[in-house]
């Protein structure tokens, strides 16, 4: 019998994909041995209360900061959705769509420190294997009760989007800040004036 496909999961606003969010996507496609990591940009998530940059741009951002991942594949799907997106929704939706694959959901220690407060959380955990990446601030994080969980191989990255988007609101123009997001991400930012407010 062939064995289950591995599929990753690894939603995000991405705005913008920086150099944590790929490095978390290699390392848990090497660590984790997937066949598939799909990168999910989510619409406007219901737990951000800060209004995201247009879907198009972050799309486009995703794209090119996971060009070079072989495995990888954005999955539209989030962003298409109207109304309230969660994540639940979507590994259902993929479920019924590749029902012998086994499904890993990659995630930072911030996210899973609010797992918990996830809508239909315990349903969830029971469909994916979570796994977290620490977050420098974040190490110690409580675990959500005793959900198992999988700590990917990664140090500590001392990386967020929302400092990137302040210190390009800094020195547009450019900066260190280029250096933490892929070079194409940092050439679409400049040349699409991204976050020049802060
Ligand atoms: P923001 O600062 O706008 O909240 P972010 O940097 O946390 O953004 P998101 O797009 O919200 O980036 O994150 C997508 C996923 O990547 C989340 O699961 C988040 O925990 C994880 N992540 C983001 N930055 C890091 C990091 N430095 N180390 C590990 N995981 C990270």
């Amino acid at each position: 019998m062939s064995q289950a496909r591995r599929i990753g999961l690894f939603g995000g606003a991405f705005d913008p994909p920086h150099q944590a969010h790929v490095a978390l996507a290699r390392a848990g496609l090497a660590q984790l041995q997937l066949d598939e990591l799909r990168i999910i940009p989510t619409g406007q998530a219901w737990h951000k209360s800060r209004s995201l940059s247009p879907a198009a741009d972050r799309l486009a951002m995703v794209k090119l900061a996971f060009a070079d991942l072989a495995g990888v594949l954005i999955d539209e799907r989030e962003l298409n959705r109207r109304g309230d997106s969660y994540t639940i929704d979507t590994v259902l939706a993929l479920r019924a769509e590749q029902a012998q694959a086994e499904f890993f959901l990659l995630m930072g220690a911030d996210q899973w420190a609010a797992f918990t407060g996830w809508h239909r959380w315990q349903e969830l955990a029971a469909l994916v294997h979570l796994c977290v990446a620490r977050r420098p601030d974040l190490a110690d994080a409580p675990e959500a009760g005793t959900l198992e969980v999988t700590w990917l191989d990664l140090p500590p990255m001392p990386v967020s989007a929302t400092g990137i988007r302040g210190q390009v609101a800094a020195a547009p123009a450019g900066g260190s800040w280029a250096d933490l997001v892929p070079p194409a991400v940092a050439r679409y930012i400049s040349d699409h004036r991204l976050y020049a407010q802060p």
